[in-house]
């Protein structure tokens, strides 16, 4: 059977909760790699790539474009590096049925998982494997580290499936499933599903002023999530 779903998962207020530690590290590791951390203190991350948070927060402290950019490799060593030593003071934990999701979808042969992340590399995968996932069960994964804005990391994952898997996917085959609008707006941006999760920092509501989306308060219930994303007829569905 070849696939025909792909479905692409946020990671921090969708698969996990962080608690902080991503913030703590990003300032640990602003200050080694720029020497600053401009307004950090008071920026929201959520639905952010970090290439955009840093040209957020440093192209007012004087960098340029181009600079922020070269340091991206360095930026993602030394965020893995200070998350790595700061993590066991936070508790990063799965969100509600968020692994029993993942499983039930890594077994079937018709779906094939991804992630697309406003996280560096190093960071996406340090982050699952503390909250008990197996960064190695996503077949693609896109990072924060890849554009600066979130909708530009839709297309990339839709080639790293194809050349995963040799097939193609059309937008109707894409679902995407995310905590804030900007997971709405990559959907919306090549005409796939949005599933949003109210378990980040947006509410049920702020969610639901994006449509069409579909809004659940989280994905304890993995058989209602599995018909959500296999089945098309299910728009706009309240759980
Ligand atoms: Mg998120």
């Amino acid at each position: 059977m070849s696939p025909r779903k792909f479905v692409l998962f946020d990671i921090d207020g969708t698969l996990l909760r962080a608690s902080g530690s991503g913030k703590a590290a990003t300032e640990r590791a602003m200050r080694e790699v720029f020497g600053t951390v401009g307004r950090l203190a008071e920026y929201r991350f959520s639905g952010k790539t970090d290439w955009f948070t840093l040209l957020h927060l440093l192209t007012p402290e004087g960098f340029t474009e181009a600079e922020v950019e070269a340091a991206l490799v360095d930026y993602d060593l030394a965020l893995a590096r200070h998350m790595s030593e700061i993590m066991k003071d936070y508790r990063i934990h799965a969100l509600p049925g968020a692994h029993e999701l993942v499983r039930a979808l890594q077994a079937r042969p018709d779906v094939v998982i991804g992630i697309l992340t406003g996280n560096m590399p190093q960071m996406a995968a340090i982050k699952l494997r503390a909250a008990g996932f197996d960064p190695g069960d996503f077949a693609v994964a896109v990072y924060g580290s890849e554009a600066p804005m979130r909708r530009q990391l839709v297309p990339l994952a839709i080639d790293r499936a194809e050349q995963y898997c040799g097939l193609r996917f059309t937008p109707a085959d894409v679902i995407i499933i995310g905590d804030t609008p900007d997971d709405i707006d990559c959907a919306h941006s090549i005409g796939a599903k949005a599933i949003a999760v109210a378990t980040g920092m947006q509410s049920r509501a702020e969610l639901e002023q994006h449509p069409p989306v579909t809004v659940l308060d989280d994905l304890a219930d993995t058989r209602a999530v599995l018909a959500l994303i296999l089945d098309d007829a299910h728009q706009n569905l309240r759980i």
